[in-house]
């Protein structure tokens, strides 16, 4: 791919580090975050957020409401559903991370019916039709990227299934998707997108990223059992260009950073360097005779999961990989063993990539199964 943006910031070819998030940062982005403290009741601090999320709301695609929290992603898992505090809620599991997350609403004492598919398989929407048209469900959770299994779930279809079905929140993680693969929070009729910082966007963990629609604020406002992270809260501060809570500025500076760096990239020319990375990597397995669960057509943009050639431990070759200087995930909750992951998101470019895949390669044969 010839791309005249550098998205490394001056170290082209240099990244070695390619977990599935958190993700390699900018020098940059890291030198933001040693700004000199500021109060966050202050002018500095309002000059500050009053630029964030217009420029975040241009990445989620959306004229709505994004915000910011310091948190991880889990905390807006929670965000989504204190804040609706939804009936019986319909969970679309096909991973660790869609699993966990129908977890967190059992924990919070909501009703949640599972829709269980193979892990590495796509979301049927017509799974989720017939669901909904046996049940009745105030909401519907869906992560868009797995990243135990680097499948990406068809978000756009299956938002539309529900709406077309029902009347149901549709509540997306597009944790390792946005900012890496297209999501539109608008035009796919999303009514809470969440992310956090350590992933496609590329700066370090600890703050969370959010978008809520108008009827999911709508019926916040009456229904939130949040505290920390209510979204009226939220709302309210945000028109005074504040956080309700102390923020991690740090953050904020840094994010302030990356967003004129991934505008300047654009949004679409982001997207295209993701998929240009993931097919990449797709060529290159293919000739190496490793294999993917995911099936081709819904696989993630940003994390390959990849099954190593019979011979080949998925451990022993992460292991290997690590001796030569590059980190890559292994594999994930019961898949650990059988897969290995690689995190192509953020800032990485193709000529690190490649370097990554040579010292695969070489370390293929020191990694005998
Ligand atoms: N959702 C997905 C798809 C993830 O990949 C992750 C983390 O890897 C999470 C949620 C949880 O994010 P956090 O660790 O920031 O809470």
């Amino acid at each position: 791919m010839t791309h005249a943006f550098d998205p490394t910031g001056g170290k082209p070819g240099q990244v070695r580090f390619f977990l599935p998030g958190p993700v390699w940062v900018r020098d940059a982005v890291r030198q933001a975050m040693a700004h000199e403290a500021i109060g966050h009741r202050g002018k500095a601090f309002a000059d500050l957020y009053s630029r964030i999320p217009p420029r975040l709301a241009q990445v989620f695609r959306t004229t709505g409401f994004v915000f910011t929290t310091t948190s991880a992603g889990t905390g807006l898992w929670e965000a989504a559903l204190l804040n609706l505090m939804p009936g019986r809620i319909l969970a679309l599991a096909s991973g660790a991370f869609s699993e966990r997350w129908a977890g967190c609403a059992r924990d919070l004492g909501l009703a949640v019916d599972v829709l269980e598919a193979p892990w590495g398989s796509a979301i049927d929407p017509a799974d989720v039709r017939r669901a909904l048209e046996r049940g009745r469900y105030d909401a519907v959770t869906v992560v868009h990227s797995e990243t135990s299994t680097g499948t990406l779930n068809d978000l756009a279809a299956v938002a539309r299934t529900v709406r077309e079905s029902s009347d149901a929140f549709v509540l997306a993680d597009v944790v390792t998707s946005v900012a890496g693969s297209p999501v539109e929070c608008d035009d796919w009729g999303l009514d809470f997108a969440l992310t956090g910082s350590q992933k496609a966007f590329a700066l370090p963990p600890g703050l969370g990223l959010a978008f809520a629609s108008d009827r999911f604020r709508a019926r916040a406002k009456d229904c939130s059992k949040a505290h920390y992270l209510r979204l009226s809260e939220a709302e309210a501060f945000a028109a005074k260009h504040q956080t309700p809570y102390t923020p991690s500025t740090p953050h904020l500076f840094a994010l302030d950073v990356q967003l004129d760096h991934i505008l300047t990239e654009t949004v679409e020319a982001r997207w295209a360097r993701h998929d240009a990375l993931r097919r990449r990597v797709a060529a290159w397995a293919a000739e190496r005779g490793h294999s993917y669960p995911a099936p081709e057509g819904a696989r993630s943009w940003t994390v390959s999961c990849v099954k190593p050639r019979p011979g080949v431990s998925a451990e022993a070759l992460v292991a290997r990989v690590k001796e030569r200087g590059f980190t890559i995930g292994g594999g994930y909750g019961k898949w650990k063993a059988s897969t290995f992951r690689i995190g192509h998101m953020g800032d990485v470019d193709l000529a690190s990539l490649e370097a990554l895949l040579a010292a695969l390669d070489e370390s293929a044969g020191e990694a005998a199964a």
